[in-house]
């Protein structure tokens, strides 16, 4: 089956060690038209983040990033695509709006959210001609409010329309998930093309169960928020906990990690440290994999997460 790419199709055959949830750069466009050089260096992210592209690539193996940003998170098709060129790692680019309630929302309807969400997965995103791979959508705290449900329908409309996948960023410790998947099975949305991201922020595993009972995919997608929500350990327990219940077929393993973030430190700080983050995307191999080995997880069950299930996510099993 054939993938939409930032450089063009993708066999899924031919995605490899795939990093499903991670991002090259979430930086404020409002920010950055404004302000410019002071906020971001479009170059300075586009060598940073090739940089660590290509060091996943050459030390881990890694051929595949599945770039989650959504559209008023600060995606950047230009940057990504010259990542991409440089580092020769298969990028894939989402479609979607993150969970924030924005103003130009209220008043319209879903079909025009649709519309902008259709256009882009038909004709490609702004002047770059790249098509989306996936759809993202997110629920936040304020969980789905009226805005939030027109915009996650349109989602789901474009997904099912144009034949792509969901990932929904969701908070796990509010445990709103059931709330996103009760809409998308009321729309139609078959669940095993949905991944449910950030589950793996929380050990409540009658809570996870819940969600495998349904039939979705879960992320155990945030290794670079270790020091933020839950640790390590916790992250890497539960893992292994669900693989020895034969889960492995059902979960990706990620970082969620961007090359810039840009809402730490100013511009200056971060062009002088090049990072604004501890651990960079080859943190699963390094330190997530030894863990999950130690704590009971298969080899075997290490290739279905990183290399089968994307495979089969994509092409809907
Ligand atoms: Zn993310």
């Amino acid at each position: 089956m054939k993938l939409n790419g930032v450089l063009g199709p993708v066999e899924s055959s031919a995605l490899g060690c795939t990093l499903m949830h991670e991002h090259i750069t979430n930086a404020d466009w409002s920010m950055r038209m404004n302000f410019q050089d002071k906020f971001l260096e479009p170059d300075v992210v586009i060598d940073l983040a090739a940089k660590k592209l290509i060091k996943a690539k050459e030390t881990c193996g890694i051929t595949t990033l599945v770039d989650g940003t959504a559209i008023n998170n600060g995606r950047d098709p230009w940057i990504i695509r010259e990542v991409a060129e440089r580092s020769g790692v298969n990028i894939i680019m989402s479609c979607g709006l993150y969970a924030n309630d924005e103003g130009w929302l209220t008043r319209r309807p879903q079909e025009h959210i649709f519309q902008l969400f259709d256009n882009e997965c038909r004709n490609g995103i702004a002047d770059t001609g790249i098509l989306p791979g996936m759809m993202k959508a997110a629920i936040g705290h304020a969980g789905l409010t009226e805005i939030q449900t027109k915009v996650h329908s349109a989602a789901v409309e474009c997904a099912l329309k144009n034949n792509l996948n969901i990932f929904v960023h969701h908070e796990a410790l509010a445990e709103n998930g059931h709330q996103v998947l009760d809409l998308y099975q009321k729309l139609g949305m078959p669940m095993e093309r949905v991944i449910l991201g950030d589950v793996g922020d929380t050990t409540d595993l009658d809570y996870i169960h819940s969600l495998l009972d349904r039939g979705v995919w879960i992320g155990m997608d945030r290794f670079g928020y270790c020091n933020f929500l839950l640790g390590f350990e916790d992250r890497i327990r539960t893992i292994a906990q669900l693989c020895k219940e034969g889960y492995a077929n059902r979960m990706i393993l990620s970082h969620d990690l961007s090359s810039c973030l840009a809402t730490r430190v100013p511009w200056e700080e971060f062009k002088a440290k090049g990072t604004d983050t501890d651990v960079d995307y080859t943190y699963i191999h390094t330190d997530v994999i030894p863990a999950l080995l130690r704590s009971g997880a298969t080899e075997q069950d290490i290739h279905t997460m990183l290399q089968e299930n994307p495979v089969r996510y994509f092409e809907g099993k």
